[in-house]
């Protein structure tokens, strides 16, 4: 596995690959990799000549100071885990580079109502900060397939946005959420967790479940009040926001007419240690 830091360096390779006909698989992550990221990896390798990880912790997607302090960084592990599984090339830029102080940090874009509901809301210009992110590395990776998880529901569906309205030539390949056994969704973020909170955190996948199980047999508020109190039973657990919105809108539905298209999703503090996930209702 090659490991690559210059911008230019990476471009240049990835230029050449594309040209001798090579297809170029792409996984961008944040690294503190997990079977999440890993399965990503792999699906890339069964569809693609080559595979690239790029591990960019990028700060201005984040708007809280201390969650980016605080997100976990295991280059070395990371690195010896996508070496095992075959991955051709991680990519792993400086902040200095990506962003020189000279450019203007925005894209302009309209998404919309996109990036204005749930982690929209609650984290202003986190999504502006991922877009222009992966706008910048598609451009430098040139992939020919992108690879992201569908834990980050919203976030797809702001990158399949990106992809369309910019005509990036580009294929956005969407992936399933990998859980532990126990269900909990797997994030970097987990092992934040204190010890009981890691037991008890299955249970808003449970919860999710059940609304799963439940949707079109009550109405959209009944179960939306339920499922709150439910997880915020467990002491420290706070619901930010559950919506129970469309695929592809992402606009919060009041009624089961087009159950096919539902997605609900959750975000919530345990502790102080924010998690999110979402069950497609159908
Ligand atoms: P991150 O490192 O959190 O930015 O995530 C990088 C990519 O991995 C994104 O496309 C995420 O959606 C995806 N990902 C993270 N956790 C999971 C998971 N548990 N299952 C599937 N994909 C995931």
């Amino acid at each position: 596995m090659k490991q690559f830091t210059g911008i230019g360096q990476t471009f240049e390779h990835l230029r050449k690959s594309a040209e001798s006909g090579l297809s170029i698989g792409f996984v961008p992550t944040m690294g503190a990799l997990h079977d999440g990221h890993l399965n990503l990896i792999r699906r890339s390798k069964q569809e693609n000549d080559l595979t690239v990880c790029s591990i960019f912790v990028n700060p201005i997607q984040f708007n809280n100071k201390e969650d980016l302090a605080k997100y976990p960084r295991t280059l070395e592990r990371d690195s010896l885990l996508l070496e095992e599984l075959g991955c051709d090339i991680v990519f792993v830029p400086e902040a200095d580079e990506m962003y020189p102080e000279s450019e203007p940090v925005d894209l302009n874009l309209d998404f919309g109502m996109l990036d204005k509901v749930m982690e929209g809301k609650f984290r202003p210009g986190h999504f502006n900060g991922v877009a222009i992110v992966v706008k910048k590395l598609f451009d430098i990776v040139q992939p020919t397939r992108a690879y992201f998880g569908k834990k980050d529901f919203q976030q797809l569906a702001v990158i399949k946005y990106l992809v369309k309205t910019l005509n990036l030539p580009v294929e956005i390949v969407p992936c399933e959420t990998v859980r532990d056994p126990d269900g909990l969704a797997m994030s970097s973020r987990n092992t934040r967790l204190s010890a009981s909170d890691r037991n008890l955190a299955p249970g808003i996948y449970k919860v999710l479940q059940k609304v799963r199980m439940e949707a079109g047999n009550i109405s959209v508020n009944e179960l939306l009040t339920w499922a709150v109190r439910k997880i915020e039973e467990h002491p420290g657990f706070r619901v930010e926001y559950l919506e129970i919105a469309d695929n592809e809108t992402l606009m919060p539905v009041e009624n089961w007419d087009n159950l096919a298209r539902d997605v609900a999703f959750v975000a919530v503090f345990v502790g102080d240690v924010r998690l999110i996930d979402n069950i497609e209702l159908f």
